[in-house]
This record gives structure tokens, sequence and C-alpha cells, in this order.
């Protein structure tokens, strides 16, 4: 089980016989897809199934050749599909959109099997969500890209003025392993919108479905560069694609570690770059909250088994209800069901990795020796594998490791504030800034603690709910820029101010 690669750097095309990966009735190329073509490395890892390690198949591992190779394809292809403009570039990017829905289940079980998250959410939702996003930008560049590329004249200098979204040429996406698919798409999607010829490298433990967005792109007749997929280690082949002289963008989502090496990299070209970060969340609960929607989504915090960007993490609760919350919390977190994510019943599935257990292990481990007080869970689970209890401490010291980084797993933080100032005190007090959400029925209060609180998404009564058009990002280490509507245009575009000095044209 999760045995190391096999090093090699040739590279050649695919053999129509290579042999692909199976998952029940789909099959998927393990292969790099670059310039129209399925592209073969002789370095291989090995793909396994966090549900119960098994081995999923040999998948390309990419290196610096590939990644020239991915750049210069979609260097070459830019001009063309640039020229395309919005109304050219849509048909292609609906059929793209319509061809992900019509393959939703496909979709959903590799990325069960590849990443361990929840069937029924990929299944019912978060795959289609994967068009959507293909679609949505598509038609947001055509439809209302316009009203931001305005034109307005000025008297003093007798000319007129006009903003031109620009295409900005080859750009890179760098995804994550826990919404591979959902996140992929969000990015490759406004990406290949405002004209841009796309690089996507999906993260080394989740290459599957990236691989059949590949095959999906072909099928809509994407032309050949427009979309590559270059599968292998972010530090070897990520590395590469970043440093590349040829990239107009960089879009990573990932962790701020991995964010730092990036930015050092790409300040050498001077390279934009937008990064979506880590998180270690507020969930900030008053006494005039509505208690059973409050523990509803306090509970779904462990959702993905944790391995959310987003979630709410640090639940602090007002004293004079703490600890009424914190017993229907445990109650609720006891009722959780740890099993195969295949199965619509489950609520918690594994972690990603043997590596990433280990390090969600360690950090439960090392809370006790700092002296939390496990309140549930805090081992992996009787079932084995990569299952780990739903786990919750209290008395977590305000300074130590469990209180301030991102865990990624199914452990939360529970603690408790007097007033309004020291909740939003703690809510503010780590480095990140992603996201804060707050249960209240007084409006006033939503929003003092709203501006008071550092982060880039509140979310008042509510969690998870968002449309494409409104931004997306964080403050402090949880990332630099902002994700959606046209936030993404101006990130992946080059915007051009055009001043014309009137009546000079015969
Ligand atoms: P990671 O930073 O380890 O890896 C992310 C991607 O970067 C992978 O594809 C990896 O191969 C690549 N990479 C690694 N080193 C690289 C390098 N030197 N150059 C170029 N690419 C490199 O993150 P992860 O463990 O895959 O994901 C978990 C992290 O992502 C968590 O911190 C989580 O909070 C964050 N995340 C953020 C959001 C968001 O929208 N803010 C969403 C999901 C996940």
């Amino acid at each position: 089980m999760w045995a190391g690669a096999e090093r090699s750097s040739a590279c050649k095309r695919s053999d129509k016989s290579k042999k692909m990966i199976q998952i029940d009735e789909f099959s998927i190329s393990p292969d790099h897809y670059i310039n129209g073509e399925r592209i073969s490395s002789e370095e291989k890892m090995m793909d396994h199934s966090p549900i119960d390690g098994r081995e999923l198949g040999l998948v390309s591992v990419g290196g610096q050749k590939e990644a020239d190779m991915a750049i210069a394809a979609a260097k070459a292809a830019f001009p063309a599909w640039a020229a395309l403009g919005p109304e050219g570039r849509l048909p292609y990017l609906e059929k793209l959109g319509h061809i992900i829905e019509e393959n939703v289940d496909a979709l959903a079980k590799v990325e069960t099997n590849d990443n361990g998250s929840l069937y029924e959410a990929s299944l019912l939702r978060v795959m289609k969500r994967g068009g959507h996003n293909i679609e949505w930008f598509a038609k947001y560049a055509v439809d209302r890209l316009p009203e931001h590329a305005v034109e307005w004249e000025t008297a003093r200098h007798n000319a007129k003025h006009q903003v031109v979204y620009n295409p900005s040429g080859v750009a890179v996406v760098i995804a994550p392993f826990n919404a591979p698919f959902m996140l992929g798409t969000w990015k490759v999607g406004p990406a290949l919108a405002a004209g841009n010829t796309v690089v996507l490298k999906p993260a080394e433990w989740t290459p599957l479905t990236s691989s059949l967005l590949a095959d999906f792109a072909h099928e809509a007749g994407l032309p050949p560069g427009v979309f590559n997929v270059v599968q292998g280690y972010g530090e070897v082949v990520g590395d590469a694609l970043v440093k590349n002289p040829d990239v107009a963008r960089i879009s990573f989502t990932g962790s701020p570690e991995t964010a730092r090496i990036i930015g050092a990299n790409a300040a050498k070209n001077l390279t934009p770059v937008s990064f979506e970060l880590g998180g270690k969340s507020p969930l900030i609960v008053f006494d005039d909250a509505d208690k059973e929607l409050a523990l509803d989504n306090m509970v779904e915090q462990y959702d993905n088994c944790g391995q959310v960007c987003l979630a709410g993490t640090r639940i602090l609760v007002q004293e004079s209800i703490a600890d009424e919350m914190l017993e229907r919390m445990v109650e609720r977190a006891a009722t959780l069901k740890v099993d195969t994510p295949m199965d619509f019943e489950t609520d918690v599935g594994p972690l990603i990795h043997p590596e990433h257990f280990a390090k969600v292990d360690g950090m439960v481990q090392q809370a006790v020796a700092d002296g939390a007080t496990l309140v549930y869970g805090g081992k992996p689970h009787e079932k084995g594998g990569l299952f780990y209890e739903p786990t919750l401490f209290k008395d977590v010291d305000n300074g130590s490791q469990m209180w301030t980084d991102e865990v990624f797993g199914p452990v939360l933080v529970f603690d408790t504030f007097k007033d309004e100032a020291e909740a939003i005190s703690k809510a503010n007090s780590t480095e990140y800034g992603l996201a804060a959400i707050i249960f209240t029925q007084d409006e006033a209060r939503a929003e003092r603690v709203t501006h008071g609180v550092s982060a880039g998404l509140v979310w008042v009564n509510c969690f998870y709910v968002r449309d494409l058009d409104q931004p997306f990002g964080g403050t402090k280490n949880s990332g630099v820029g902002r994700e959606g509507g046209i936030w993404s245009f101006d990130f992946f575009s080059d915007i051009k101010n055009v001043s014309t000095r009137k009546g000079t044209f015969r």
C-alpha cells in the first residue's frame, strides 16, 4: 500500500492499449493531457483510494519536460482562443458544462474513490456545480463583463476613455486534494472564459477527476492546447510550471506554506498570483441564537472529515449557554456515522492519506500534551484505515497549536466568551482570516460582529451558501485576492485603459 513512485524522466505519447484506471464501469486515463493528446511519462506513482487503501492504478508523473510541453502548447493555442472573444468561446464552454452535467455519476464515483469525500454530496450537488462553474463564467463574459468595460468622456481632456478586458495568456491552475473537481473548475471556468489557455495541475493524491475533465474538454471540441492537465508532485512539476516565464497567471488553492514558495518563485517573473489558502475559522454562538440551528451547523463542521478550508473549527459559545451547548454538541457528534463515503448514510469518511492521517493524529496528541481537555473522540476510529474519530477539545490554550493552526481533519475546538468584544478578540486571534460564522437573532449585533471579525467571508445564521458572483477569498494567511464574478475576470484579464482624443478620426 502507498508505495513510492517509480522515477524516470522520459515522456512519450500514450499507447492506445495502455492500461486505463478502472473504477466500476468508468475508465480513466492515467496520463497527462497536453495539446489535445494523452502523454505518458515513464515515471509513475500509484494512486490509492483513501477508503480502503486499495491501488487504483499507476498514473503518469510529470517533471520539467511535461511542464514545458504543456506551457508551450497553451502558449501556441492562446492567440486563436483569445481572438474568438467571449461569444466565440461560449459554445465550447457551454458544451463542456453540459458534458460535465451528463457525467456527474462518473465524476462522483471517481472523486469519492480517489479522495474519500461523501458520494451523496458529490452525486447530488458538487459535481453538477463543476459544470455550472464552467458555464456560468462563460455566460458572465458574454452578458455581464461588458458592464465593466465602461466608457466615459471627460471634457477637460476632450477625450473618450474606455476599459478593456483582454485575455492575459497562459494560466496555471494548481488545485488541492480536498475538492479537486469543484475547486479546479472554479478556476478553469473563468480562466478559459476570459480568453486564457490553461494548464491544470491536480494534487498528487487526487488526479483522477482532472483526467476526466480533460476527456470532457476534448469531447467538447476545445482546440488542442487550450486546456491541458499535467500530473505529478507539487515540488517538481508544480514548481516547473510556476517558474516558467511564459506563464501569465498562477491561480493556487492550497496551504499557506506552499503559497509562500509559489509566491517567491512567481516573484522572479513578476507573475501575478491568486491564493486561496487555509483557515481556522470561528463559529460564534450568542446566547440569543436559535440553538437548534447553531447546533446543526456546529456538527456540520465535521463535513468531509474536516478537510474543508472554510470549516468553523473554533466554536465560540457565549458563557451563559456554553454548558448546555457543549453537552448537546457531544450528543450530536456521537450520532455521526463514520464509515465508507460510498454509503449515503455516512456522515464522516476517511482522511486523504496516511501522511495526512499522521499529521492530524500528531496534532491531537500535541493538544493533549499541551493541556487541552478531550471532550469527545481523539484517536483513530475503530474501523481502522484512514478513519478518525470526530474529535472535540475544550480548555485549549489560545496560544497553543490546536488553537492557532489548521488541522484539516475532524477536530474541533470548543471555547467560551463573555461578550461581543471577547468574541471578536478570540475570533481574530489566529493568523488566518478565511471565514467567520455567526449565530444570533439580533441584527444589530450581527452587523457589529461582522465588522469586527477579520475574514473574507462571513455567514450569519447559515454556512456555506454562496453564489458565483460573490467575492470569495481570505484575509491574512488565508489568501491573496478574490475569486468569483468580476473579481475572477479582474485577475484573469489584462485590464487596459484606452483614452482617445475626440474629433481626431476622419
Ligand atoms: P498543498 O499546499 O499541500 O498542495 C496544494 C497543491 O499545490 C497541490 O496540487 C500540490 O501538488 C501543489 N504544490 C505543492 N508544492 C508546490 C510547489 N512548490 N510549487 C507548485 N505547486 C506545489 O495543499 P493540500 O494539502 O493539497 O490542500 C489543503 C490546503 O488547501 C489546506 O490548507 C486548505 O485549507 C487549503 N484549501 C483552501 C481553499 C480555499 O478556497 N481557501 C480550498 C480548499 C483547500
